[in-house]
């Protein structure tokens, strides 16, 4: 992922509507690159002061507040790739089930 793709993956990255694959690319770059991780992070301090509930959270303080959400993003990721695991194991057998019942 390249900046400008990065500037336009922002948005939905903070609303959270960015699909796995495209978080974990955007997040990717995000970790590499200093210029876009420090638009993100002005970008979110923005949104966070607008927000009432989160300004009376932190008390403005919203040095964490970036560094929260990137680890609640890849928690979600790691999730998805748990899942994903899960999913392969139990077709798996479902199909081992599925063959065994029909060659045996
Ligand atoms: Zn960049």
């Amino acid at each position: 992922m390249d900046c400008s793709e990065a500037g336009r993956k922002m948005e939905a990255f903070l609303r959270n509507e960015l699909s796995i694959m495209d978080m974990r690319q955007y997040l990717r770059h995000i970790r590499e690159c200093d210029a876009c991780r420090s638009e993100l992070e002005l970008e979110n301090i923005i949104r966070s002061a607008a927000d009432e509930t989160r300004t009376a959270e932190c008390g403005y303080d919203f040095s964490h507040s970036l560094s929260d959400l990137i680890e609640e993003r890849e928690t979600r990721i790691r999730a998805y790739g748990f899942t994903t695991l899960l999913d392969l194991i139990l077709s798996i057998l479902i199909i081992g089930t599925i063959a065994a019942g029909i060659f045996l």
